[in-house]
């Protein structure tokens, strides 16, 4: 019996799943299958790690729903290449069908993937399902890649329509008659943490569903108050692993709160800015800002990291990351501005560190943004503008709220000075930008 294979990634749902729509709809029986990828998963700084243990209980879940529907759910380890490779060799596979992932790994591997099917003759589809808008689907007028966020959302906002925030019947169709079904021995075991080589991590996960309406109504006022906890929706991981669509997401934000659905629209906008230009992963887009001298001092970073800098805000942002994995994005701002302006350390060491903490950690707006607070990005704010993490402070934070919960000893001798002058730090790296700038050019 020719099957079809569904191969989920970053979407870790059966409902409104444009692939999986797609695959239901092929006329031939479908098999739903995820890898363990190990070349991501030999990347982790630690076996215990939450953003798995998220995945693995995910991926159970989907297990059990298929099997539910009277369907098989495959779940291998390995490379995916040779894990497919494996794959047309038990089974008789006609088509794989997946869903569109921009990150520049992902690109590649999908390349190299779509050639190995061909090679077999196995069809391989891949859909649009992780933004709205992708690629090069919103341009500037003359054609360019937009690199002015306010402009690119205009479009963006002109050209959305209800219509293309409606759900993909992927729910509908998730029953027995689409779906087919092995003997357990023929489908083989699913992985454990433990078989991977891996433990739980036991972290807080916002709930899978929508945010309340109040939260929704009410972001663009308590946005920026991080001691609430309530004051942002807390969707970003849910739309990280694809256990809510972005569809439903935009979906509830256009109709109550456009300040939101910009927001949202910011993580469509830095995917396509990654997709365009990948090795902004790991290089300055603004080849002016290549050669900074970044001082990187190892052990003002460590105090960085630890939440140590004589800085409040600083180091409850930072002590939040380390207990909990999540940062409200005001913070984020704070810490990562102070981390490339005062401390004048690499952005690459910071968004490594996010990436290495953050259990939202998502690589094009983890890069988007730390590129953005450098001053280095395709879209940046200005390179001197230097803000001082005390004036912010005073702004989000008057009453020291959100400060004492992580930061208890604050205003006691117990709590560090700061590490450094904000005065004299800030006019250390904009002369020394300056420099490199004139250098460069
Ligand atoms: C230095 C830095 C690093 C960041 N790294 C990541 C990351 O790795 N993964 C990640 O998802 N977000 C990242 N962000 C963006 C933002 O901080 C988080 O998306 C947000 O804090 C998540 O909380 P929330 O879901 O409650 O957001 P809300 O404020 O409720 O926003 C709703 C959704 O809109 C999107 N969004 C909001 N702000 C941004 C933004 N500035 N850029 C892109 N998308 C946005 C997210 O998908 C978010 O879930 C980063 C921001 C900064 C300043």
């Amino acid at each position: 019996m020719k099957i079809c294979l569904f191969w989920h990634r970053r979407d870790l749902r059966t409902h409104d799943n444009a692939g999986l729509a797609a695959a239901l709809a092929s006329g031939l029986p479908v098999v739903p299958l995820f890898i363990y990828d190990k070349e991501i998963l030999d990347h982790l700084p630690e076996k215990a790690d939450a953003r798995l243990t998220f995945i693995y209980d995910e991926v159970e879940k989907l297990a059990a729903e298929t099997e539910k529907a009277g369907g098989t759910f495959l779940a291998r380890y390995g490379a995916p290449l040779a894990v497919l490779e494996t794959l047309l060799k038990e089974f008789e596979v006609a088509a794989v069908h997946t869903n569109e992932d921009y990150e520049p790994y992902a690109t590649k591997r999908d390349a190299a993937v779509g050639k190995l099917l061909k090679k077999h003759d196995v069809e391989f589809h891949s859909y649009k399902d992780q933004v709205v808008f992708a690629k090069e689907e919103i341009m500037t007028k003359s054609g360019t890649v937009p690199k002015v966020f306010g402009a690119y959302l205009k479009t963006y906002t002109a050209k959305l329509t209800d219509e293309m925030l409606l759900p993909y019947g992927s729910a509908d169709a998730f029953k027995k008659a689409h779906l087919h079904s092995f003997s357990k021995e023929k489908a083989g075991p699913r992985p454990t943490l433990e078989s991977m080589g891996f433990a739980r991590k036991e972290q807080y996960f916002p709930p899978v569903k929508l945010p309340a309406e109040s939260i929704v109504r009410n972001y663009h006022k308590t946005r920026n108050t991080p001691a609430d906890e309530h004051g942002t929706t807390r969707e970003s991981l849910n739309l990280r692993f694809g256990t809510l669509s972005v569809r439903e997401v935009m979906r509830q934000a256009k109709g109550l709160n456009a300040k939101l659905l910009a927001e949202i629209i910011w993580r469509d906008f830095f995917m396509m800015l990654l997709w365009h230009f990948p090795n902004t992963a790991t290089e300055s887009y603004d080849p002016k800002m290549r050669d900074v001298p970044y001082r990187n001092n190892e052990d003002e970073f460590r105090a960085w990291c630890e939440g140590r800098t004589g800085y409040p805000l600083v180091d409850a942002g930072m002590r939040e990351l380390n207990e909990t994995g999540y940062l409200p994005n005001r913070v984020r701002m704070t810490v990562a501005g102070f981390l490339v302006k005062h401390l004048f350390i690499d952005w690459r060491w910071g968004e490594q560190y996010f990436a290495d903490k953050l259990l939202d950690y998502e690589m094009a707006n983890n890069v988007g943004n730390w590129q953005w607070m450098a001053g280095t990005g395709a879209i940046s704010a200005p390179w001197f503008r230097v803000h001082s993490p005390e004036s912010q402070l005073a702004q989000v934070d008057p009453e020291l709220k959100y400060v004492k919960r992580w930061v208890p000893e604050v205003g006691t001798k117990s709590y560090p000075a700061p590490i450094v002058d904000h005065k004299f730090a800030r006019e250390r790296s904009v002369e020394a930008i300056r420099t490199a700038r004139i250098a460069a050019s």
